[in-house]
């Protein structure tokens, strides 16, 4: 083993608990200063109406497997479970359509489809239809994948079905989308093959299964299990310590929080990236963007019959929310949990700490194409999240014995963070 060293890790969200859990394997004296009076970041958990939810991310990509591994790893592998299929709804002012089956990132692969032709009118269809007659560009990966999919499909596929599907992921407009951001290497595809073919090829050769996982009870559980684990190699996780500035002197770190003092030997940075940056000024500072989460309990069986399947994505300003859940239809476990009521999760771009309660009915009554009242809300309950779309810091070791991890070093998603640590040399 390496040298046994004094190390503080600041923030216990799955990132931070990734390094600490690793670093203390490796035999280091390793504590946790983390700010809430609970470990797991954006991945914990909420109480709505009687029942633990999750705060924040309520899935995880199963891309790699990494995520499922430590799962596995952590003793979770029974409670591993897939989201209900289906599409996704796509709500506009104009009309409200299931997403169509056969597609990839939205391009519709089978563009005079019945499903295609009810979201984009027959002239919308018929437009996309022309780009296998096409012959292919050249295609550079910095271009826009908006402007070369309104080019070869016509505006009506971009505006109703790949923009809502990009702003889902990737939560910005298609028109500012990199095409090999959207997926790498897809740029020479589309060059080669013209854009619906690339797309088509890319669906069939996608992994069978679900892109995304979830657990029974809730993905919080394994932030829980993280923590639990990591303590048990002693890991020390000091709650309610809001760190408030960090000092370099005689090799080693000063770390204070709002009420002591603590020192290192080394420090993991492992907060989001607001944060990072505030305390460590050789770091970049980016844009912060802001998202609100809103979780309603609904006395309303005339959703039982789940009328716009698990999820919902608004297009256009037809809704303050940009995104809806209806999490009885997604999840079993959250159905077998909440059998007589339904719990619905909308989600919003805030730039401020701004109170949304006023807007989640009305929201959710226009997203799930349902009349609903005031009176059937049982609990309601919002949760803010600051960088909500991290970007890659340049630097991983800003300062001697500094390091970054997770958000503030721009990873975003929890295969991506759990892939990183993976790969991990810290602490060795
Ligand atoms: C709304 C939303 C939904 C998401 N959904 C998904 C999803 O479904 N699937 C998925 O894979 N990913 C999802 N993500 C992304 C995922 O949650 C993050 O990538 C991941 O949580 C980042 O982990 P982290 O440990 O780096 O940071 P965080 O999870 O943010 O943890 C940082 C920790 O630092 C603590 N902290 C902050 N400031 C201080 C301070 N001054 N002193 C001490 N501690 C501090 C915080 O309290 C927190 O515990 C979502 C993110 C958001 C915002």
């Amino acid at each position: 083993m390496a040298e046994r060293r004094n190390w503080l890790v600041i923030g216990a969200g799955p990132a931070g608990l990734l390094a600490a859990r690793r670093l203390a394997k490796a035999g280091h004296d390793v504590r946790i200063l983390e700010a809430e009076d609970e470990p797991g970041g954006r991945v914990s958990r909420i109480r709505v109406d009687g029942l633990d939810m999750d705060a924040g991310a309520e899935s995880f990509a199963t891309r790699g497997g990494y995520v499922e591994e430590l799962a596995r790893e952590l003793g979770l592998g029974e409670r591993l479970v897939t989201p209900a299929g289906g599409p996704a709804w796509i709500v506009s002012e104009e009309r409200s359509f299931a997403m169509p089956k056969a597609g990839w990132l939205g391009v519709p692969t089978s563009s005079l489809a019945p499903d295609v032709i009810k979201a984009l009118g027959l002239s919308g269809a018929l437009r996309a239809a022309v780009e296998r007659f096409m012959p292919p560009e050249d295609v550079a990966p910095d271009d826009s994948l908006g402007k070369v999919a309104r080019r070869r499909l016509g505006d009506a596929a971009v505006d109703r079905l790949i923009q809502p599907v990009v702003s889902g992921i990737f939560s910005r407009p298609v028109d500012d989308l990199r095409i090999d951001a959207a997926a790498s290497g897809f740029a020479a595809e589309v060059s080669e093959m013209g854009l619906v073919r690339a797309a088509a090829h890319r669906r069939s050769v996608a992994p069978a299964g679900s892109a995304v996982m979830g657990i029974d009870g809730g993905i919080f559980v394994l932030t829980q299990a993280l923590a639990a684990d990591a303590r048990a190699h002693g890991v020390r996780i000091e709650t309610e310590q809001v760190v408030t500035a960090l000092t370099r002197k005689d090799s080693q770190w000063e770390v204070y929080t709002e009420t002591e003092k603590w020192s290192a030997d080394e420090v993991v940075v492992a907060a989001p990236r607001p944060v990072a940056a505030a305390l460590v000024p050789q770091l970049e500072r980016a844009p912060d963007k802001q998202v609100a989460l809103v979780t309603l309990s609904l006395d309303a069986p005339e959703l039982d019959s789940q009328p716009r399947g698990s999820g919902v994505l608004a297009v256009g300003d037809v809704t303050r929310a940009k995104a809806l859940t209806h999490a009885n239809a997604k999840w079993a476990w959250v159905a077998r949990e909440a059998p007589t009521r339904n719990l619905v999760r909308l989600s919003y771009n805030v730039s401020s700490r701004e109170d949304l309660s006023g807007y989640a009915v009305a929201d959710a009554s226009r997203l799930l194409g349902v009349k609903l009242h005031d009176k059937q809300v049982r609990d309601l309950v919002q949760v803010t999240w600051h960088d909500a779309a991290p970007t890659r810091a340049g630097d991983r070791e800003p300062a001697p014995g500094l390091h970054l991890v997770g958000a503030a070093a721009g990873f975003s998603g929890l295969a991506a963070i759990v892939d990183d640590d993976a790969r991990s040399t810290l602490g060795e």
